[in-house]
């Protein structure tokens, strides 16, 4: 099963990433998505908005520290499913 292979693949690098976390910049989308969450991007990401659309919180380890900074801006804020997949959805 080829499908499950590579979601344990991603699993493992998610996984690692959130024990050794990623030291990249995030951002966080100005404009509200259709259900009003602020959207937290890695510069990397292809999904990250242009760069009036978006504000620079700084350099983190973990999407969730990214995550905090945003909520000082925005009550709404939600991992992209991309870049942040740890932090994305909302369980709480
Ligand atoms: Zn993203």
């Amino acid at each position: 099963m080829a499908d499950s292979e590579d979601f344990i693949k991603e699993f493992q690098k998610i996984a690692d990433e959130e024990r050794l976390g990623k030291n990249e910049d995030y951002f966080v989308s100005k404009q509200a998505q259709s259900d009003g969450d602020h959207e937290i991007h890695t510069s990397s990401c292809s999904d990250l908005p242009a760069e009036k659309n978006r504000k620079y919180l700084g350099c983190f380890n973990f999407c969730k520290d990214a995550e905090q900074e945003a909520k000082k801006y925005y009550e709404d804020v939600n991992g992209c499913i991309k870049c942040c997949p740890l932090c994305h959805a909302r369980y709480y």
